[in-house]
């Protein structure tokens, strides 16, 4: 014990020395405004590229908010290229930035590498490999780029499907695993970092691992939830369960936050209940825009109307029950009883009946539907927060009911749904509140390229609100403008974070974009 405290206390130590060194000192490594001139000395001519179209939409992400040029963009066909990029920075006097680019469905500028390289992942995705289900393994072996459609649409023809999502699956594996990845499945299984057995790494010295939880564990829990600061991942084995073939798909309207929030939380207590929960927060915003979706029958749109505008601001139950031919005789039933459990408002009930496929990917319908009227590549200031459960309820009334409410801007989703805290794990880089149940809120705005700064204003507004009444809130996706943001987001995990980010990427080459080291 006392050689345990001794060496806990040289730990600390050498943390503390690091963090000053990290707050202290102006990283210099990193400062190459020309990679180009190293890079095309070298073998990668023809796999870079310079051309102002590549390095245009290298710049700008789903968010529209930033506009951040590299000064080339690696197009890599193997594992090897990626090596070799990431050596040559490294070995180099001048080391420059680069940064994997998934999809770019960032909101932030995240997966952007200032005067860097931005290595398009996606041009790794070969249709003859790269996806290896194991039926008696129950997993799957997915190259990173993969996008998560793409996987479910492999798995499903084998019957088997990974069990955490998120609620749109055009983002690549190794994008919402550098996150977290949440939705309704989370609090029963976990976010998707949670459901990972196995991964390749390139770390920032351009040496490639196998880690795991048995095998380079500290590696395996850095870059999970590690916004791709310690290694680029190239391939991960995700978990495997057989798949359902319907989901039953009820939502309930709700008017009073409390009745909302503690149905939710016993929903999520319960180990064999519902299968996927989530929330949403109608707000009354003028012409009603938010619940006007299919899921609604026209007949009911203008009574649901009514209702916001009574209340100004309601709230939607949503659940999923999965079933198949084994269990189609019992779902209806148990729905059934479900509902009368709950204390949403009676006559507001509304159920759908899907095959798993169109649950699973019920965001498609409406992203096609907003690229149709040019409304998807727009600014999206988004703000995602996890918030304690013991402050849901103030977050209610100070921003839902207050901030939202009386600035009258936000358009959009806005979703609110608990998850279990012990469906996580600490390790991992992911940063989450302390108590055992906590709620994801995601403030899904779409704005206008001349007011989208309006909608910055509001998150700075909520954020403020929050760290006022010292709520404990932590982002999720989080956007920091500060160093000392970063210290404050991690809380206790910081020490562990710097100390990751010195053994695996100790240059701070590494995804520049999350404005962490730089
Ligand atoms: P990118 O934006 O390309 O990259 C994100 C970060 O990961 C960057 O820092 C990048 O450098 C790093 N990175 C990318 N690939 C790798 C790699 N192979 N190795 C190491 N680092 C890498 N998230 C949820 O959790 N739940 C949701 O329900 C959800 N819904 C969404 C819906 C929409 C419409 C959008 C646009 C986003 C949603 N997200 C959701 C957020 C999404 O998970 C993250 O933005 C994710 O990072 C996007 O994946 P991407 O492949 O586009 O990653």
């Amino acid at each position: 014990m006392a050689s345990y405290n001794f060496l806990s206390k040289v730990h600390l130590i050498v943390i503390t020395i690091l963090i000053i060194i990290t707050l202290l000192t102006p990283f210099t490594t990193n400062t190459s405004p020309q990679p180009w001139n190293i890079l095309s000395r070298n073998d990668f001519t023809g796999k870079l590229t310079t051309a102002s179209s590549s390095v245009e939409s290298a710049a700008i992400d789903f968010g529209h908010v930033t506009k951040i040029f590299p000064s080339a963009v690696l197009n890599p066909s193997s594992v090897e290229d990626i090596t070799d990029l990431i050596k040559l920075s490294y070995d180099s006097q001048s080391s420059f930035p680069l940064a994997a680019r998934g999809h770019g469905h960032s909101h932030r500028g995240q997966a952007s590498a200032k005067d860097g390289v931005v290595v398009n992942m996606r041009s790794m995705v070969n249709r003859d490999r790269g996806i290896k289900v194991s039926r008696t393994g129950l997993y799957v072996d997915v190259d990173a780029a993969w996008l998560w459609i793409e996987v479910l649409n492999k798995t499903l023809e084998l019957g088997l499907t990974p069990v955490s999502w998120t609620d749109y699956l055009y983002l690549t594996v190794g994008g919402t695993l550098s996150n977290g990845g949440i939705s309704g499945q989370t609090f029963r299984y976990g976010p998707q970092i949670t459901n990972v057995l196995e991964m390749d790494v390139i770390t920032g010295k351009g040496e490639i691992a196998t880690c795991s939880k048995d095998m380079n564990s500290d590696l395996f829990f850095a870059v999970l939830g590690g916004l791709g600061q310690f290694g680029i991942l190239t391939r991960a084995r995700i978990k495997l369960e057989v798949a359902p073939k319907r989901a039953k798909w009820l939502r309930f309207l709700y008017i009073d936050f409390s009745e909302f929030t503690r149905d939710q939380e016993r929903l999520i207590s319960k180990t064999d209940g519902v299968d996927f929960l989530e929330g949403s927060v109608m707000v009354d915003h003028g012409p009603p825009d938010n619940w006007r979706s299919t899921y609604y029958p026209p007949s009911d749109h203008l009574r649901i109307a009514s209702m916001v505008k009574r209340h100004r601001v309601i709230y939607c139950l949503e659940v999923v029950k999965y079933y198949d031919e084994t269990s189609q005789h019992t779902v209806n039933e148990e729905m059934e009883e479900l509902s009368e459990s709950l204390n949403y408002v009676r006559g507001f009930m509304y159920e759908k009946d899907v095959t798993y496929m169109e649950f699973l990917n019920r965001v498609r319908t409406g992203e096609l539907n907003l690229k149709s009227k040019g409304q998807w590549d727009v600014p999206h200031p988004w703000l995602n927060l996890f918030v304690p459960k013991s402050q849901i309820s103030k977050f209610d009334d100070g921003v839902f009911k207050g901030i939202i409410l009386r600035n009258n801007i936000t358009t959009g989703p806005v979703l609110v749904y608990p998850m279990n805290r012990n469906k996580w794990n600490d390790q991992m880089s992911a940063a989450i509140p302390e108590e055992d149940v906590f709620y994801a809120v995601g403030l899904l705005r779409s704005a206008g390229f001349d007011n989208w700064e309006a909608y910055d204003q509001e998150n700075m507004e909520i954020l403020k609100f929050c760290d006022d009444g010292n709520m404990g809130v932590i982002q999720y996706l989080p956007y920091h403008s500060s160093q000392e943001g970063w210290v404050r987001h991690f809380g206790p995990g910081w020490g562990i974070f710097v100390e990751r980010k010195y053994k695996y990427d100790p240059k701070m080459i590494l995804s520049p974009g999350q404005n962490i080291f730089q």
